[in-house]
């Protein structure tokens, strides 16, 4: 095993910098451990999560009971082949991105400023500037809960707003193979820069946050109802509603996922009584409180 460690602090491994210890924290080195680690778990009755890059997760202050599981380093191999890219579950966007960049596949640029792993990525069916991982993806390598593997279409996973099957059946995406196509390395470039430049002027991103903290509600966009509902910097200990993109709640510095689910609530409660419009959390929680 790369990493294996007791009572490991979450807020080492969320973009938010929150979260309690979880009881086990692992990284193993290759499929064949990591499959070793879930069939502990199943077989031990054990829970166990697994971790990308912790950028769209709230994890409680009571920290998690149980083992997560992240595929980090050693699950970040990219290979292009033809117009496709196959990626480890733990490779970041913005690497598979460059990747795609450096071999003229255009397809990818919606993802460069995305901070989370393919894994995440496949999860959550992320997405920005119009485009998302439905829209690329052909097919991904899956490790069902009785322990065996197997490559399912896009459409086996059921991507739809922000959501896929993923978590709901318990599975574990290994790796993600992408259909891109052939474009012009200035052109994508291009592109990217100027997503990315929109990303640093509108949203928040010298806090540790976890991005997007609403999802969208259909016909409106969160940022501009929570504004409206006068939250724009409204703050619950070290949490606060961005000033820069209402949209984002930021850690300004030693919150907790209370003062984060607090605020939260708060911003809900104050949204539905202006709009009528009851926001609906993007960002994952979990953990005891
Ligand atoms: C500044 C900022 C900007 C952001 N902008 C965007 C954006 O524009 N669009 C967008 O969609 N999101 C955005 N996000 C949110 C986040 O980056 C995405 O949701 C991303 O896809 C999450 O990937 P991750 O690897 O960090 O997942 P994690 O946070 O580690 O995990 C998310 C969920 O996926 C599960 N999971 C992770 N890997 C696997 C795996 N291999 N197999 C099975 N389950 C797994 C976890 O258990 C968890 O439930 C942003 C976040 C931040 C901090």
């Amino acid at each position: 095993m790369h990493i294996y460690r007791t009572d490991e602090p979450m807020k080492l491994h969320t973009t938010f910098r929150i979260g309690g210890p979880a009881d086990v924290y692992a990284e193993p080195e290759s499929a064949e451990e990591l499959m070793e680690l879930i069939s502990v778990c199943e077989g031990s009755g054990t829970p166990y999560m697994i971790l990308g890059h912790g950028s769209n997760l709230l994890v409680g202050d009571g920290g998690i009971r149980g083992t997560v599981i992240c595929l980090g380093k050693a699950f970040a191999e990219i290979r292009v082949d033809g117009d496709c890219i196959e990626a480890q579950a733990g490779a970041l966007l913005g690497a598979v991105a460059s990747t795609a960049l450096e071999h003229g596949l255009e397809g990818m640029e919606f993802a460069s400023g995305i901070p989370g792993s393919v894994g995440g990525a496949l999860v959550m069916n992320a997405g920005a500037y119009g485009g998302e991982i439905k829209d690329i993806l052909e097919s991904a390598e899956i490790l069902e809960t009785d322990g065996s593997r197997c490559v399912v279409t896009a459409e086996e996973l059921e991507l739809g707003y922000r959501t896929s099957n993923i978590l709901p059946l318990g599975r574990t995406v290994l790796s993600a193979r992408f259909r891109l196509k052939p474009g012009d390395p200035e052109e994508i470039a291009a592109k990217m820069k100027d997503l990315n430049g929109r990303r640093k002027d509108k949203q928040p991103l010298e806090y540790p946050s976890a991005g997007s903290t609403f999802k969208r509600p259909e016909g409106y966009f969160a940022g501009k109802l929570i504004e409206d509902a006068g939250c724009k910097g409204l703050t619950v200990g070290g949490a606060r509603v961005s000033e820069k993109h209402a949209g984002f709640v930021i850690n300004i510095g030693d919150a907790t996922a209370k003062d984060v689910l607090d605020l939260i609530h708060e911003v809900q409660r104050r949204v539905l009584e202006q709009s009528g419009v009851m926001l609906e959390p993007e960002i994952k929680m979990t953990g005891e409180p």
